[in-house]
């Protein structure tokens, strides 16, 4: 289980996190219910999230994020950008591009805020992010890239880690993923970081599962993930989308 797994050759779609935890935290139900449908699913972690004040040994937090990925059923990659450290730079926007035009996803999702009271790394991050999906497109700079073909990633959303002062409600361009299948797999993906949520901070768990049915509720779901869309969502089937068939 903690064994790091060897990626497919392509990943339909990647999500994004400064740290191990944040895709588990902010759309890990979502990434286990696509990987359930057989899609091909990734997470990258700009940085081994270490040091941090629980974790003796930054090799038990990859361990334990590779266990987290294993129960969502998706593929894991860390590089090697520096914890407390992140800045969003040509030299971090390359290492992500790099992977995307590796690993060619169709969708990536990735961080978009602030977090204030906690890791500034998380809005790098978001930046890092945006830089790297555009880099990933650019013709004619091949030289920066190892020679990698470019890719024209199609789709770009926002997860959210829902810190106490951010919770805003749904609003444009944001939607609704039901994840009741998968609250379970989500909570226990979480529990794989002991050394993040020891007992003391079982509050975690209680909260994320709290959230998860207070935004499920809002579409009528048991349990749901905000997402949020970086272009306006379209609909070519109105009856599909309103879920009226
Ligand atoms: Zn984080």
């Amino acid at each position: 289980m903690n064994k790091p797994d060897t990626p497919p050759k392509q990943l339909d779609i990647i999500a994004v996190g400064a740290h191990p935890d944040d895709c588990e935290i902010g759309c890990g139900g979502t990434l286990a219910v696509l990987a359930a449908q057989g899609i091909s699913v990734g997470i990258i972690d700009l940085t081994d999230g270490e040091p941090t004040p629980g974790c003796d040994d930054p090799k038990i937090r990859v361990a334990e994020a590779h266990a987290a990925a294993a129960t969502l059923g998706v593929h894991r990659i860390v590089l090697d950008l520096p914890n407390r450290r992140l800045f969003d730079s040509f030299e971090a926007r390359i290492a992500l591009a790099k992977q995307f035009r590796i690993f060619r996803p169709k969708l990536v999702l990735s961080l978009n805020h602030k977090t204030p009271m906690a890791s500034p790394d998380h809005w790098q991050a978001s930046q890092i992010t945006d830089g790297a999906v555009f880099y990933s497109r650019l013709s004619k700079w091949d030289q920066y890239f190892d020679d990698l073909p470019v890719h024209v990633i199609s789709r770009q959303l926002y997860y959210h880690l829902f810190f106490e002062d951010e919770w805003s409600g749904v609003g444009a361009k944001q939607f609704v993923h039901d994840i009741t299948p998968a609250i379970e797999s989500k909570l226990e993906a979480i529990r794989c970081y002991a050394t993040q949520f020891p007992p003391a901070k079982d509050y975690v768990y209680h909260r994320v599962r709290s959230i998860a049915g207070a935004v499920g509720a809002t579409a009528g779901f048991e349990y749901g993930e905000v997402l949020t869309s970086v272009r306006a969502i379209g609909s070519n089937d109105l009856m599909t989308t309103l879920q009226l068939n």
